[in-house]
């Protein structure tokens, strides 16, 4: 028996209807805010993420899926998508035409990590892009899509945090200032944090082992350029005006390098240890990365394997499992007729289940019931000869009879 690769999961046919709940109100939402779906391919040329996220981060350094294909280049599984949106941008030239562009995608990423609840080696993101302006007002509508998306699912118990990262410069002198505060008790770091001292200082403060030995280490804000501060201070004035609830998190530098100014992260404690929902940020250094010019961008990514957990614990209603009807038959005669009726309706819109199993009316009920169709009609000899039948609404019984030549369903 050749069993699934640990860490990637099979979207059952009993769940995939809430996938396309979730990605429905993707795109829904991204229409309001005229964000543009984009589909880049899932593996690129390995230097594309390596030049950009970053070669010290935990992602490229031992996450990634890299190979050679028979050409000797070496190419990896995308384990993000901001960099490959980037490199369409570039490659495509889309800011000539358009500088003010944004872009969003849903699709599977891949990392090699250590795989438990909520944490998987194939898993989904929902991201946005938006690319050319840097304004504080973007980074914040970038935010509040996020925040709109969950309330949408009336998710409560998240936690916005933002934290300013500022410039390269900020970070070369807060790295500084971070390993002079750490080095006189390097030793009683964990094994990883004194990896980290000598490759990405800043992933220090992400460790959950150290966070109380961290707790008096110095903050990045303070480090922060007359403009970036300026900046950071307009954002929160934004996220006030809006309404939005934020807290200020010190130890929020995320793990990549191309990060600038503002970052961000929606938690939820819903979710255990596994409790970051959304990451993002402004990464204004990207494009330049990769070969492009400097280019502004902001954007965040969402992990839909945590919102589903969520969604499922919460117990949160998807409806669009159920079907509108569900038509019974007697015998070969009905079962023809309700080939033909059941057509019908769905040129009409109305989703028809039938029975193929030929089985008694009572079981067909059953059936109904149990795959939850909203209506049924019972079609017999009567029915075919006078054209109409009596339509049944499952939730209370209520009967009303309708045309059957026409197949529409009324709204009761
Ligand atoms: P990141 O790209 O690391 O900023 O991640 C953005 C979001 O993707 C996180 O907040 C998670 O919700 C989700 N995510 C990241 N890695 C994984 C993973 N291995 N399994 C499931 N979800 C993940």
């Amino acid at each position: 028996m050749i069993k699934s690769v640990s860490g990637t999961q099979d979207i059952l046919a009993e769940n995939s209807f809430k996938w396309r709940a979730i990605e429905n109100r993707i795109h829904d939402l991204m229409r309001l805010y005229n964000y543009k779906e984009v589909r880049t391919p899932i593996f690129e040329y390995t230097e594309l993420f390596t030049r950009s996220i970053g070669e010290q981060t935990d992602i490229v350094s031992k996450e990634m899926y890299t190979f050679e294909d028979s050409g000797d280049r070496s190419l990896t599984l995308r384990p993000e998508n901001t960099a490959s949106v980037a490199r369409m941008t570039i490659e495509n030239n889309i800011l000539r035409a358009n500088p003010q562009t944004k872009f969003y995608y849903i699709g599977p990423m891949f990392r090699r990590e250590r795989p438990q609840k909520g944490r998987y080696r194939q898993f989904h993101q929902f991201g946005i892009e938006a690319i050319g302006p840097k304004s504080a007002e973007l980074d914040v509508e970038t935010i509040m899509i996020a925040i709109r998306f969950f309330e949408s699912f009336a998710l409560k118990n998240i936690t916005l945090k933002i934290n300013s990262i500022g410039s390269k410069d900020t970070r070369d002198r807060y790295k500084e200032a971070l390993k002079d505060f750490v080095r006189p008790q390097l030793d009683l770091y964990c094994e990883d944090c004194n990896k980290r001292f000598a490759t990405n200082p800043l992933r220090i403060l992400d460790c959950k082992k150290d966070a109380e030995k961290n707790k008096n280490a110095p903050h990045i804000i303070d480090f922060l350029e007359d403009s970036a501060k300026i900046y950071f201070d307009r954002i929160k004035e934004l996220l006030i005006y809006n309404e939005i609830n934020f807290e200020i998190d010190h130890s929020l530098v995320r793990g990549l390098d191309y990060y600038t100014d503002i970052v961000y992260e929606i938690s939820s404690s819903d979710l255990g240890s596994q409790s970051a929902l959304c990451g993002g940020g402004r990464y204004d250094y990207l494009f330049e990365e990769i070969g492009g010019q400097h280019t502004a961008a902001v954007g965040f990514a969402c992990g839909l394997e945590r919102l589903l957990l969520i969604l499922e614990e919460i117990k949160y209603n998807f409806l669009q499992n159920s079907i509108d009807l569900f038509i019974a038959s007697f015998d070969d005669d009905s079962r023809k007729y309700v080939s033909k009726l059941a057509d019908k309706f769905r040129l009409n819109n109305v989703s028809v289940e039938t029975d193929f199993l030929k089985k008694k009316v009572g079981k067909q009920l059953e059936y109904a019931n149990k795959i939850e169709a909203k209506y049924v009609l019972v079609i017999g000899e009567t029915e075919i000869k006078t054209g109409k039948a009596n339509l049944k609404r499952m939730s209370d019984g209520f009967l009303q009879e309708i045309d059957l030549i026409s197949a529409i369903l009324p709204i009761l």
